[in-house]
């Protein structure tokens, strides 16, 4: 009886242990960019000299504000909005914060051939995905083919004043930065939250990631999730330092429509969804290119996966038939 008292003892006394090193890790969840996004701040971050919960306010701050000045939707004025009005051939200034993530985003679609491209807007709102009520029936392939952009249709120019400025050829060209503006933001969250002295942290936007540091004397411990069992992982890693996660995937915003899967990674060059992958997953240097890359090599399929290794970048790509290629190793 004794020793049974013991081992109850024992056993509780080791639960304490390991829930109280999950306790003592700071979360908070906040809805953004229609995502959760979990903030972790690891226990050795939990000391006198930061204020951990100032800190994580002003990441998220930061986070709505990006959403904010990059989003399409809703009712609310921005640039990019302003922008998807102008007349054809009529030069704008952009802010310079536009303009840098645009520079970026424009880099990726050439470096990808065009796979990846933030002049999808007119194709992504028609499609609808990102709407509040999220569509059940493809639209006509006339409506595609009529909103499908030129291939090159914005442009960096000089204005009548002098200064630089930007202009679309075409009113099928809408800019949409949907695809990598979600990973700007986390990067800028570690930054805003690394300025407030945090070195151990994780943002994880709806499955998109970035860590720094550890968890406690341990690597952080990521889960990718498989794309059809939604409980389950097809892989689990240990992560450390500066490590940035993103996967782009068919099976986020989808509807069947007589039993074909429609989701919302457009192939450019179709107006339709990309039949290529399930799931893509990219470690880069930084969210923003972790972002862009997971959308961009999921439009490319396989072919765009031997690029990647030029950027230092890993790659996971799950075929349609479930199949892995690639592999995430911990750098
Ligand atoms: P999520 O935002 O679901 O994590 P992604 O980062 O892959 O997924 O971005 C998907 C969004 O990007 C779409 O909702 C749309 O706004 C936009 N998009 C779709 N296809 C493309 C594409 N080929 N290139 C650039 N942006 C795209
Ligand atoms: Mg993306």
């Amino acid at each position: 009886m004794a020793l049974f008292l013991l081992r109850y003892f024992m056993a509780f006394v080791l639960l304490l242990i390991s829930a109280c090193s999950q306790a003592n890790d700071v979360h908070e969840t906040r809805f953004i960019m229609g995502t959760l996004v979990k903030f972790t701040i690891a226990p050795a971050d939990r000391h006198e000299n930061i204020d951990v919960a100032a800190a994580i306010s002003a990441a998220a701050n930061e986070m709505q504000r990006i959403e904010n000045a990059f989003t399409i939707y809703g009712d609310q004025s921005n640039a990019i909005k302003t922008f998807n009005a102008t007349a054809p051939n009529t030069a704008v200034a952009l802010p310079e914060e536009v303009a840098s993530l645009l520079q970026r985003a424009l880099l990726i679609k050439q470096q990808s051939k065009g796979a990846f491209d933030p002049a999808l807007g007119g194709l992504n709102l028609l499609w609808g995905f990102s709407a509040s009520d999220a569509p059940t029936t493809p639209p006509s392939a006339e409506a595609i083919t009529k909103a499908l952009p030129p291939q090159h249709c914005i442009a960096q120019t000089s204005m009548a004043n002098g200064k630089s400025g930007w202009l679309r050829t075409d009113t099928r060209c809408l800019l949409d930065f949907g695809a990598i503006a979600k990973g700007y933001a986390i990067d800028q969250g570690i930054k805003i939250l690394r300025q407030h002295g945090i070195k151990n942290a994780i943002i994880n936007a709806g499955g998109d990631i970035r860590l720094i540091g550890k968890h406690g004397d341990k690597p952080w411990r990521i889960g990718i999730r498989h794309p059809r069992q939604q409980a389950e992982m097809i892989e689990t890693l240990q992560l450390e330092g500066d490590v940035s996660i993103v996967t782009s995937g068919d099976y986020e915003r989808f509807f069947i429509y007589q039993g074909k899967r429609y989701h919302h990674l457009i192939n450019p060059q179709t107006g339709w969804p990309a039949q290529t992958a399930q799931s893509v997953t990219i470690i880069a240097r930084n969210a923003t290119l972790a972002d862009a890359w997971s959308t961009a090599v999921f439009i490319q399929g396989k072919k765009g996966m031997a690029q990647q290794s030029q950027f230092n970048q890993q790659v996971l790509l799950i075929d349609q038939s479930g199949k892995r290629f690639g592999s995430l190793k911990p750098r």
